[in-house]
């Protein structure tokens, strides 16, 4: 691959210059590859990572791209941010130029680890990260990688790779990855979303379908059971299937009677010593006892890793308990479906937090969730007026304005042994950097309540 890259006149275009792309221009350096990287945003982060490139002999732009340079490059490696139809991409797919994902670069350059490739709707980072814990609790030299925040070309510059990878990977960055063929692939589940970065649903789940496309008989799937879609899409895929359930008897599933993660037959561990909220958690766990039983780890070794894992920051993550009051950070839930699912996995009355950047979906569907035990749910930000337009009928919704005035109007609203949720449905981008940022104040602010 790098031998076609090299050469006089020739260079790859890295398009985006987060952690992925500075990891993948040094890769591309280390194997003697020119490269010409660009990124169309600007900031004084941005201008350090051009600088520190530069240096390394990268030619970069940033606030640009240079679509004409971009067309006649050997190659482009794009980043896990960069959606399929952007313009950069149009340029170097019309020009015919192969584009690869930042993941399928690094992966190349990892022959030497094994990967259990994890994706879906949601639940990827929970179970990526709970995989990767099982294997390193079992003593394996496992890491997780991907889109949990590690890219793989960063792992690739490292001296000494894992044997083991747990993999997160996009929707976006299945779309260009040819060469994926993982040990075993998770399919967690599917639900609608990302509608305002995709033309249709079709073309969402076209990208997630990816995950299979290099199946044989050899490979490895783990996929939810009780997700009919996720078994539409799986059905015809070869290799050897293996089916998590919280509902009926599966490879992987939950005895609700006896209150217990099982495998097959066999007890995984007592419900209580699970330390995650709801039942999509108990299948997060079950997906990830199952790729990390592909690796080898025995039955004791994985309860043993299951009762030490703790909720990730901004998933259903219980911050603090005020006045009888405990206040919940679930920002990453930037969907209708996770919102729906840290709902259900609440068993006290609570206040809703729900707003930000509307992503497409309609609020109604939460209405029947909402009658159960919701006390009032607080809408703000650029949804506000869509969230209070789809459920003023059927639950009270107070509007309020900056995130202080959220915080305070849910005080308020709070009675002794609810809890208060923040668990937005929407994208954070009209107030906040990231969900990470909108977590972090929730956490400061009811940090000093
Ligand atoms: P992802 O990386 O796919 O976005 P995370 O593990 O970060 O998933 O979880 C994000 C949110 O998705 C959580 O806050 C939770 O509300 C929801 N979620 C997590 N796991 C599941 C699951 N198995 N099924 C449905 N929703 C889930």
């Amino acid at each position: 691959m790098f031998e076609e890259w090299r050469g006089p006149g020739r260079e790859v275009a890295v398009i985006g210059l987060g952690k992925s792309g500075v990891a993948a221009s040094r890769l591309l350096r280390r194997h003697g590859v020119s490269v010409y990287a660009s990124d169309g945003g600007a900031g004084v982060a941005l201008a350090d990572q051009a600088t520190g490139l530069g240096a390394e002999g990268v030619q970069v732009d940033v606030g640009r791209h240079d679509l004409a340079r971009i067309g006649r490059a050997a190659a482009v490696i794009v980043s896990p941010g960069v959606p399929p139809e952007a313009a950069a991409l149009r340029a170097a797919r019309d020009a015919g130029v192969p584009v690869l994902a930042e993941a399928e670069l690094g992966l190349r350059c990892l022959a030497g680890s094994r990967v259990l490739a994890i994706t879906g709707t949601n639940g990827k980072t929970t179970t990526t990260a709970l995989t990767a814990h099982l294997l390193i609790a079992a003593g394996l030299r496992a890491a997780s990688a991907g889109n949990i925040g590690r890219p793989l070309s960063a792992v690739a510059l490292e001296d000494d790779p894992p044997d083991w990878l747990a993999v997160e990977l996009s929707s976006f960055q299945l779309h260009d990855m040819p060469g994926l063929a993982p040990t075993a692939g998770v399919l967690t589940n599917l639900s609608p979303d990302h509608l305002d970065r995709y033309a249709t649903l079709a073309d969402y789940y076209a990208d997630k379908a990816q995950l299979f496309r290099n199946a044989a008989d050899a490979s490895i799937w783990i996929t939810n059971g009780d997700d009919p879609e996720v078994q539409r899409m799986a059905a015809p895929v070869a290799g050897v299937h293996r089916r998590f359930s919280t509902t009926r008897v599966a490879d992987g599933w939950y005895d609700r009677r006896g209150q217990a993660l099982m495998l097959g037959r066999e007890t995984l561990l007592p419900r209580r010593e699970l330390l995650l909220l709801g039942d999509h958690n108990v299948a997060n766990a079950l997906a990830a006892a199952m790729a990390a039983r592909v690796a080898g780890v025995g039955l004791v070794a994985l309860a043993d890793g299951l009762r030490t894992f703790r909720a990730l920051p901004h998933r259903l993550e219980p911050v603090r308990e005020v006045g009888g009051v405990l206040w919940i950070n679930d920002s990453k839930a930037t969907n209708i479906a996770s919102t729906e699912v840290a709902l259900s996995a609440l068993d006290r009355p609570y206040v809703l937090l729900l707003g930000g950047r509307h992503k497409g979906e309609a609020y109604t569907r939460l209405a029947p969730l909402l009658a159960k035990g919701c006390r009032g749910v607080v809408a703000y930000g650029e949804a506000g007026p869509l969230v209070q337009a789809d459920l003023g009928g059927s639950v009270r919704v107070v509007a309020a304005g900056d995130f202080a005035d959220v915080l305070s109007t849910a005080g308020r609203l709070a009675q002794a042994g609810d809890a208060v949720l923040l668990s937005p449905a929407c994208s954070s981008y009209d107030m906040f950097r990231n969900y990470e940022e909108r977590g972090a104040q929730f956490r400061a602010a009811v940090e000093s309540l």
